[in-house]
């Protein structure tokens, strides 16, 4: 197993608190929460503790909590839900050219059900402009969708800014926040957002819960129908040892939070400041300061990122080349591409996301260990030869690459 663990943003551990409060309900207090008889009152009783725990992790009404079971299920709930829920107003949605594949495919599923989807571009930071968003409007925009911040590259992106205007065209604005909490606190409330899906493995809880934020009066049509769970809004059975885990995490969440925060910042800021010095050729992405703490995303140009992976992983660090939910389609990022990069720049990604528990020593430990690797996969590198003959390394791959996509 490797021992540097840089891929918090895929998964992070379970924290311990967590693990303790759900080891009751996976044992003796199995009950379903709805049941009338005493089985059902503990479960019953840790289900709304739980909400108020989540509710107050974001700022948030405790009535306005769903659970789900994981953050692409409350993207999917709030773009199918909500714009169904609004469909005789307008049939138009704008999302982000970088949003995650949950709601990228959400808004797909939308147009092949008659709904028009408008993507808005990004700088070459990543950030959506409320300018370009306002282009992007229409008179029968019913919902904006624009991501908290980036997984793949960091950029927090002017979130109260996008939700004012769009409720200034009357669409409502659902945003996924699965890669800002427990990195930044959160305040949907400030935000102004209708609708906010995040899951409990950001900040330390199982996987498998999941919530979405509902602003109140905002009701989506719900995608899974039956029973009454969850106000109708998500029928079954809640995972109720996992909901009382995600309360935990986001309880000891908040109240660690800066301190947290602080700390991986400024372990990011190392990476960023000391990666430059010792390899050149690299693009760092992402917003230079309107960022995670704690995450490093850049591309090492003329090398492969999954080739790079592996030669980390050999060494006993665990790094991303981009989102776990595309890794292994060998693919280049919609989301590199967006911001501007050349497909075989784009191949060259690497993002690097510290937990609460990362050290300078596992920095110092990343900082030894890639510029040798670097080195070695260039030397196999025909890009990298090119480069040093001084010959332009990517026109041809850039050919061979148009159409393919
Ligand atoms: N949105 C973002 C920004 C993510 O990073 C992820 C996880 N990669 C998801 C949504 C999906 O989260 P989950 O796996 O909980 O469905």
């Amino acid at each position: 197993m490797p021992e540097n663990y840089f891929d918090h943003a895929a998964a992070c551990p379970l924290m311990p608190e967590a693990f303790e409060a759900m080891k009751p309900f996976l044992t003796d207090r199995f009950g379903n929460p709805h049941s009338i008889h005493s089985f059902g009152t503990e479960p019953v009783k840790a289900l709304e503790q739980a909400r108020e725990q989540i509710a107050r992790f974001i700022n948030a009404p405790t009535t306005s909590i769903v659970f789900t079971a994981s953050a692409s299920e409350s993207n999917n709930l709030a773009l199918k839900g909500l714009a169904r829920a609004r469909e005789k107003e307008g049939r138009h949605i704008v999302i982000s050219a970088i949003e995650h594949q949950s709601v990228l495919k959400s808004a797909h599923a939308l147009e092949r059900l008659g709904f028009e989807v408008t993507e808005v571009k990004v700088d070459e930071h990543g950030i959506v402009h409320p300018k370009e968003l306002e282009k992007a409007i229409r008179p029968d925009t019913i919902l904006v969708s624009v991501q908290h911040a980036s997984n793949e590259i960091g950029t927090i992106q002017p979130l109260a800014e996008l939700a004012q205007l769009s409720h200034q065209h009357t669409a409502l604005i659902h945003s996924d926040g699965t890669a800002a909490t427990g990195r930044i606190p959160v305040d949907v409330t400030r935000l102004g957002v209708d609708s906010y899906a995040f899951s409990a493995q950001s900040f330390y809880g199982p996987k498998g819960a999941a919530a979405l934020y509902l602003k109140t009066g905002t009701r989506p049509v719900p995608l899974i129908e039956g029973g009454v769970q969850e106000k109708g809004y998500r029928a079954g059975t809640e995972d109720i040892p996992s909901i009382v885990g995600m309360g935990k995490a986001a309880e000891v969440t908040r109240s660690r939070l800066a301190e947290w925060s602080a700390k991986m910042g400024r372990l990011s800021k190392r990476l960023l400041t000391e990666l430059p010095r010792k390899i050149d050729q690299i693009v760092l992405t992402g917003h230079p300061e309107q960022r995670l703490p704690g995450h490093v995303s850049l591309c090492v140009e003329f090398i492969e990122g999954e080739a790079m992976l592996l030669s980390l992983d050999d060494q006993g660090i665990a790094a991303a080349s981009g989102s776990a939910c595309t890794a292994r389609t060998l693919k280049a990022s919609h989301v590199l591409l967006a911001i501007g990069l050349l497909h075989a720049v784009a191949q060259s990604s690497l993002v690097l996301t510290m937990g609460k528990d990362t050290t300078d020593e596992d920095i110092d430990h990343f900082l030894a260990e890639l510029p040798p690797i670097v080195d070695r996969l260039r030397a196999m590198s025909p890009l990298y030869a090119k480069f040093k003959k001084g010959e332009d390394p990517y026109e041809a791959r850039e050919r061979s690459f148009k159409g393919g996509h």
